[in-house]
């Protein structure tokens, strides 16, 4: 059981204004694994008053000295690491085994690599007869959802403490815990007080507070369209730069020449990673009509593999869903693809044999048309629809026909006609022939997916001013 009662600010633990707990549940047994206070704007009210107070010191602490406590914090973290991915397993229902890798290891390498971004970057330039200086924005409202609670929380908080703001922090209510954790690491170390704060609480309330506040300068929100759409409305009211990263239906095109062999069971794999809880998986699969029945007797065969049941047990690639809420509304897309006239060729329902947990089968539907919900809206679950095309172009125009664009896929016995569809993707990431997720790489959206980029030396800039000094 994982207890936290107070909320983080100020550089220490502080007792909740307002009553009330928020339980967090095991997505696998539905039993309560951890408590987190149900802030109020009360609690945010001094979590900003102690960032104010905190951005004041630390945006004047020098470069190395800041790249030196990111890598005290990642250092802090390393002894946690199996601590935190039992929490993150309970919370988000990932398999342990990939929580470990991807939910905790691989976050805690990223805030160590910002200590180097830092030590790179250039903060001063002459252009003319002016100095162009880059400022820390200030006080940075962060909001994060629960899928990959710790990554989302450190694609944030750690280029923003290398540029030198401080950070109110908002974890997802579904997934608090590691970001409890990472305020025990901080408070370990000692990192400086008022450079990383923590309320905990629901969106409406303890978001929205955030984003409003007169006293935050810039808003980093992950999460849903509509919540984004929320932010960005009342961050807006406050003339506050904001970063959204939101949703996603990215398109994976298997061109002709692909050999499928290799290529579908990736894309499977991409989809289903997280039980399908990914913003950037590859939730469409489009294929030539021609070998649109080879594509998709592939594609099953893949899915065979990827055993579901316990996430603690090692065999497991699919966990559970991270909620009743997630798992219902799954469900309802799933039923709204069989009746909109997809074919359903695997999964489709509740495991019978799961009657405990927040579990869904991974569901395959063929023959989808681009138009129908499935292929439209953000699922959010373990659930791939396989999309015939006619020519290339017919894809490309497919791929596109969407109000996301945040990642997507291409592959052809090709480079150069991989490369060539890649270009007109409109999204803001594409993986060409398996090529591998980069932690360099500019990670965000085009078009609704979202505003703003996170990941890599590039995201450090999010997080500056720029003042112009004419000499
Ligand atoms: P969500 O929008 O429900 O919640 C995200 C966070 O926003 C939570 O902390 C929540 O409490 C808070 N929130 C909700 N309403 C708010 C409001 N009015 N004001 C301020 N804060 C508010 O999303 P979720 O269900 O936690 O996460 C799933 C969504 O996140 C999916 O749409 C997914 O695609 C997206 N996501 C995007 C990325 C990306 O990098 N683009 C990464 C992960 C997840």
């Amino acid at each position: 059981m994982h207890l936290y009662e107070s909320h983080y600010y100020g550089g220490a633990w502080q007792a909740p204004l307002g009553a009330g707990a928020i339980d967090v549940l095991s997505s696998a047994t539905e039993a309560v694994v951890g408590r987190v206070p149900r802030g109020t704007s009360a609690d945010v009210d001094r979590a900003v008053a102690a960032a104010r107070d905190g951005f004041e010191r630390w945006s004047r602490v020098s470069v190395e000295d800041r790249a030196q406590w990111l890598e005290k914090l990642a250092a802090a973290l390393k002894p946690r690491v199996p601590h935190v991915a039992e929490a993150i397993t309970h919370e988000v229902g990932t398999a342990l085994s990939y929580a470990t890798k991807v939910q905790v290891e691989f976050p805690i390498m990223m805030i160590g690599m910002n200590a180097r971004f830092l030590r790179n970057a250039t903060f001063e330039e002459e252009l003319g007869n002016s100095l162009v200086v880059k400022e820390p924005i200030g006080v940075v409202g962060c909001i994060t959802p629960w899928n990959y609670p710790l990554h989302q929380v450190v694609c944030k908080i750690a280029p923003a403490l290398a540029a030198g703001c401080a950070v109110v922090l908002k974890p997802a209510e579904i997934a608090p815990l590691s970001a409890a954790m990472l305020a025990d690491a901080a408070h370990e170390i000692g990192l400086p007080s008022g450079v990383l704060n923590i309320v905990f609480g629901e969106g409406k309330v303890v978001g929205e507070a955030i984003v409003a506040h007169a006293g935050v300068d810039m808003v980093s929100f992950t999460g849903s369209l509509a919540a984004g759409r929320r932010v960005a409305a009342v961050a807006g009211d406050g003339i506050k730069k904001v970063c959204l990263e939101l949703g996603g239906k990215s398109a994976f095109v298997v061109l002709d020449d692909a050999p499928f062999e290799k290529a579908i069971p990736a894309g499977v794999n991409n989809c289903m990673q997280n039980s399908g809880q990914t913003c950037s998986a590859w939730t469409r699969l489009l294929v030539p009509r021609s070998r649109h029945d080879e594509a998709v007797a592939l594609a099953t065969g893949a899915l065979a593999k990827l055993t579901m049941g316990d996430p603690f047990d090692a065999a497991t690639r699919l966990g559970p869903l991270a909620s009743a809420a997630q798992r219902d509304r799954v469900l309802g897309y799933i039923e709204q693809g069989r009746s909109e006239g997809a074919t359903l060729v695997a999964g489709g329902g509740r495991p019978a044999d799961r009657p405990v947990g927040y579990f869904v089968e991974a569901t395959i539907f063929a023959n989808v048309d681009p138009a129908m919900t499935i292929a439209q809206e953000e699922i959010f679950g373990p659930v791939l629809s396989v999309i015939p095309y006619d020519t290339e172009t017919d894809a490309v125009r497919i791929a596109n026909e969407s109000i996301y664009g945040l990642a997507g896929g291409v592959w052809s016995a090709s480079k150069e006609r991989s490369l060539a569809v890649a270009r007109q993707l409109r999204t803001g990431q594409v993986d060409i022939n398996g090529g591998r997720f980069n932690a360099l790489a500019p990670f965000g959206g085009y078009k609704k997916s979202g505003v703003g980029r996170e990941i890599g030396p590039l995201a450090l800039h999010e997080f500056f001013q720029l003042k112009a000094i004419q000499q």
